[in-house]
């Protein structure tokens, strides 16, 4: 099982990857493909598809032997996007030498120094020429060779380097791509391989490539470590672990009375204000379209609503050895300690007593270990999707996660055998 995630991971260094792998999978395991344009038609029990907005968010359904109107929805969410570097327009910055940088820009919070010495690669999309100008074409892209590094100044330069340094984004994070080799490659090294890269698969020239969504990505395969192979070291763990969790669930699932919903929101990192993110009425939308072909009424969304649980899953912090003081003293969850389950009282989180309760409930069932998370109360901690997506589908839902250290390091620590307990428990809740 272990194999697998790590795949996922190594094949899905950006949202448009890892939501196009989620779509084979789910393709692979009888979900059929259906396009939000078009009517929904008639919808039976047993029916299994999935929609997807904007090639970054991803909607999958196994609808229920009963209808949404009596027995609501099933639903776990998490996000496709993690912290990156998004490659600027007009990226390439050739200097002394014939030396090329790429100009870019942060995507969300990543720990910027674990980016640095270590080989890198682009991944995303490419647009070209469509039909008209309303119908571009989108060609997903990763390299999967090492491309370029954004390399440290030497100690000899900065003695003090190792007391901590505050890191320019615009200045210290360009990476290197290499160095110009004749005239008509000035300018054009970022194009070049891009178009080289397309032509693997499609006939594309320069002249069709309107733009492109680029990032930058790691190139280590992600891998297990410890003496007993039970720690992960990834990128991106946070969130595609808990996405590829909900898919493992949800693709081993049987058909039950209730809807099953698998729901991957883009954008988290940058606060879910998107319609690709949690705070778009797109999956709302969906879940309405659903309840209406099932029992013809606009009444049997708003029982759904009602009778509906939610997982909302993003990692949590795992206990840091070296750094105990910033933990809270009573609630500091383990690596390999099962799923947790994450409070605050000032309700950035969606848990309460009832839904946490219902989530360690199915813990138990499930035979996984469960733990509980608050901050440390002089630590403002982050957010995630629970709260954002009540503001538009007000569920009863706890917000969980497993356990990570490092979180948006460009290599986080996770557990092996919490991803086994989280496939387990997100099973158990499909069936239920
Ligand atoms: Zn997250």
């Amino acid at each position: 099982m272990i194999q697998r995630l790590l795949h996922f991971l190594d094949a899905s260094p950006v949202n448009f990857l890892a939501v196009r792998n989620i779509a084979h999978e789910l393709e692979a395991h009888g979900f059929r493909r259906i396009d939000a344009a078009s009517p929904l038609g008639h919808v039976s029990a047993g029916d299994r598809f999935f929609v997807t907005k904007n090639d970054s968010s991803i909607y999958a359904f196994r609808i229920g032997r009963k209808p949404l109107a009596d027995q609501g929805f099933h639903m776990i969410c998490a996000h496709s996007d993690s912290p990156t570097f998004r490659i600027k327009p007009n990226a390439e910055m050739t200097g002394e030498g014939g030396i090329v940088r790429l100009n870019t820009e942060v995507y969300g919070g990543p720990i910027l120094s674990t980016w640095m010495d270590r080989p890198l690669t682009i991944a995303g999309r490419v647009i070209t020429r469509g039909a008209d100008a309303l119908s571009p074409v989108t060609h997903l892209i990763h390299i999967r060779r090492p491309l370029m590094q954004i390399s440290n100044l030497a100690i000899h330069f900065n003695r003090q380097v190792n007391d901590g340094v505050k890191l320019n984004r615009q200045k210290d994070m360009l990476p290197i791509l290499g160095f110009v080799n004749d005239e008509l490659e000035r300018g054009n090294m970022l194009i070049n391989l891009i178009v080289e890269e397309l032509n693997r698969t499609a006939t594309v020239t320069r002249d069709d490539i309107i733009d492109f969504d680029l990032y930058l990505a790691d190139t280590t395969p992600a891998c297990t470590f410890g003496a007993h192979n039970e720690l992960i070291s990834s990128g991106r763990l946070d969130d595609l672990s808990m996405c590829y969790a909900g898919l493992e669930a949800l693709t081993a699932a049987h058909d039950s009375d209730t809807t099953q919903v698998l729901a991957i929101f883009d954008n988290e990192e940058t606060g879910s204000q998107t319609k690709q993110g949690a705070g778009s009425p797109f999956l709302s939308y969906l879940l309405q379209r659903i309840a209406l072909a099932q029992s013809g009424t606009a009444e049997a969304y708003y029982q759904a609503v009602e009778r509906a649980f939610m997982i909302s899953a993003d990692n949590a912090h795992a206990f840091h050895p070296n750094y105990a003081e910033k933990y809270d003293p009573t609630n500091h969850p383990m690596l390999g300690g099962g799923p947790v389950i994450k409070f605050n009282a000032a309700q950035k989180y969606a848990s309460d007593a009832v839904t946490a309760a219902v989530f360690a409930e199915l813990c138990r069932k499930a035979g996984v270990p469960c733990q509980r998370f608050v901050n440390h109360s002089e630590v403002a901690g982050g957010s995630t999707l629970g709260n954002i997506l009540a503001s538009s589908i007000p569920l009863r839902g706890v917000d969980m996660g497993n356990a990570i250290l490092a979180m948006h390091s460009c290599r986080e620590t996770g557990s092996v055998a919490d991803h086994e307990y989280c496939v387990k428990v997100f099973t158990t809740f499909y069936n239920e």
